[in-house]
């Protein structure tokens, strides 16, 4: 059984004022057999790698831009995000996919960045409410993934699996729904990759011994309930290794 890695997504949230959640996370959540990760926006990725140093906490980014350098305004590289601390760097978050439309030809050629600067990419599938409704989720999700995967992905490469209309609103998917896609997702994995396969959408302290508890859940990216340490830790509390 994989190790569970539990992801916080801080989106555009956060500033140097609220480094001390580090500490509060780490006094909250005690020993923990999980993973950790922080990805708070990018102005925050170095002063956040000081702030965790020795917790075992890893730090990431939320997007990369392909290319190495250049006169790319505005963007970041991935060794650039490596040079402040990051060590995986999330893509095709659906934010990203709907308020930048990134597609998933663009989230595969990140992701090859991402590759060979040697950071780890988690990348993010998902489906619409429509797409639930038709029938017609595995199949998008599943498309999503084998479209966004890097070649030679290897053990360097987690899948986010992120209903579109689970995140931020509350809801979740069922129990059943979240064993399935999971399966169809690890089925779906070229042979020699070992992705974790994370949960995400509305995940908090009272949803997530079920959700992590889950066949095939190996971890959950986590955006809202990350925002706080309480919240974080009450996630954490429910890994199973
Ligand atoms: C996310 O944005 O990746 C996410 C899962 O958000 P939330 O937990 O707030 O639904």
């Amino acid at each position: 059984m994989a190790r569970q890695l539990i992801a916080g997504n801080w989106k555009m949230n956060g500033l140097s004022s609220q480094l001390s959640f580090f500490d509060d996370l780490v006094n909250a959540v005690g020993d923990s057999p999980a993973e950790l990760l922080i990805c708070p926006p990018a102005t925050l990725i170095e002063r956040c790698s000081r702030a965790a140093d020795g917790s075992g906490i890893a730090i990431g980014a939320q997007d990369c831009h392909v290319s190495a350098s250049g006169a790319h305004t505005g963007d970041l590289s991935v060794a650039m995000l490596a040079d402040a601390g990051a060590r995986f760097v999330i893509l095709g978050h659906s934010e990203r996919r709907a308020d930048h439309g990134e597609t998933s030809a663009e989230v595969k050629a990140k992701a090859e960045a991402v590759l060979a600067g040697g950071l780890t990419s988690i990348i993010c599938v998902g489906e619409t409410l429509e797409q639930r409704e038709q029938g017609n989720a595995e199949t998008v999700v599943t498309e999503q993934l084998l479209a966004s995967l890097p070649e030679n992905a290897g053990d360097r490469c987690e899948i986010a699996y992120e209903p579109v209309w689970a995140i931020g609103t509350g809801r979740t998917a069922s129990s059943a729904d979240i064993v399935a896609m999971h399966g169809a997702l690890k089925a779906a994995l070229p042979a020699g990759v070992s992705a974790r396969i994370l949960y995400g959408g509305s995940v908090k302290p009272q949803n997530a011994e079920e959700i992590l508890g889950l066949d095939n859940v190996d971890g959950a990216l986590v955006g809202g309930a990350s925002l706080n340490p309480v919240d974080f830790a009450g996630i954490i509390k429910n890994t199973r290794c």
